[in-house]
């Protein structure tokens, strides 16, 4: 193996990022560490986490370390005579050389990114807008020359700081590279988001998804069934429509509310202090949500949580990342809604 020139492969690997992202689909590059808001009543991602920016020359090291690993990785397949294609024997080779990184957290993450082509990031934390503009467009500018298979690179990113970045930060973040914001919506419902200390107004959820696609960001709201319990889940249903129908993003993605454990939502419900909801009155709750909207949106049941069964025992909903595109295929979701509604009665 040649000489590195790199003597320390360390580079930062966060926990979370969206399952469109996961397996081997993306590099996870570390913007910034944990989320700077924290309040929210039903997440415990980063509970126990401080806030913390990053550097830019430290980003820019990491991506260094990740391409050096690269060309290492290029050298022992050439040398094996595998074209330059990266096999486990490949992977099990180069840890022998580097036996540091055998236990390192990003690791395999890295090894499986590489092996698919490279093509897509995501980059960590919970808000990566909040960051200088300057500053993250520099790390972008400097990711895409380095790794030029990159097709392309998405985010989380809150209401709040996106109403807060002037519109030509937001394009040039986006010429820059940045093709995707994920963004909790969860609610448009203004005394829920208030309750669950979302920190974001209707009008935040609003302003930030329009100015958001206005900038050329693919825009994906995430909408949690559910939240509201029985008793405002009406109100969460139809003030939601109305957020997604002034937004139109491109994906609207469903995560039904689940208490978390470490969260205050979690101790009600252990208490028995919690309104739940049962099978039937959440998908009649996504079907009050679904009906009222006049969008263009991908509509998405793609995470573990949308677990409704079928009359046949199978899944009632497709988990697929692209899911439902309306509103050609808004009756057909609408039928399986339905269908789902019967079987649980
Ligand atoms: S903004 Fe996101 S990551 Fe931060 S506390 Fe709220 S839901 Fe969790």
């Amino acid at each position: 193996m040649q000489e590195s020139l790199i003597k320390n492969y360390e580079f930062e690997t966060g926990i979370y990022r969206p399952p469109s992202e996961g397996g081997s689909a993306s590099l996870l590059l570390r913007l910034t560490r944990n989320c700077p808001w924290n309040h929210c009543t039903f997440c415990a991602m980063y509970k126990s986490e401080k806030f913390e920016l990053r550097k830019p020359e430290d980003i820019i090291q990491d991506i260094n370390v990740m391409h050096d690993i690269y060309l290492q990785l290029k050298e022992i397949s050439l040398k094996q005579g595998q074209a330059g294609i990266f096999s486990n024997e490949t992977f099990t080779l180069f840890l022998k050389k580097a036996p540091e990184l055998y236990f390192h957290p990003g690791i395999s993450m890295l090894f499986n990114w590489l092996a698919v082509g490279g093509k897509t990031v995501f980059l960590q934390d919970a808000d990566s807008l909040i960051m200088k503009t300057d500053h993250m467009v520099q790390v972008l500018n400097h990711l895409k020359k380095t790794f030029p298979t990159i097709q392309r690179i998405t985010s989380y990113g809150r209401s709040r700081t996106i109403v807060r970045k002037p519109e030509p930060d937001l394009e040039k973040i986006h010429n820059a590279g940045l093709d995707r914001l994920h963004i909790g919506l969860e609610t448009g419902n203004a005394a829920l988001l208030k309750k669950i200390k979302k920190g974001a107004t209707p009008e935040d959820h609003v302003k930030g998804g329009q100015k958001a696609m206005k900038a050329g960001f693919q825009v994906s709201e995430y909408w949690m069934p559910g939240l509201g319990g029985k008793t405002l889940s009406k109100d969460h249903a139809l003030n939601t429509a109305v957020i997604l129908n002034q937004i139109n993003p491109h994906y609207i993605r469903s995560r039904p509310f689940t208490p978390r454990p470490g969260t205050s939502l979690y101790e009600k419900a252990s208490r028995n202090e919690l309104e739940r909801m049962t099978p039937k009155e959440q998908l009649l709750e996504i079907k009050q949500t679904l009906e009222p909207l006049d969008i263009t949106s991908r509509v998405c049941f793609d995470h573990a949580g949308n677990y409704w069964a079928a009359p046949d025992g199978r899944l009632l909903l497709s988990q697929s990342y692209e899911g439902y595109k309306f509103p050609e295929e808004k009756q057909n979701l609408l039928g399986l809604l339905e269908e789902g509604i019967a079987h649980y009665s």
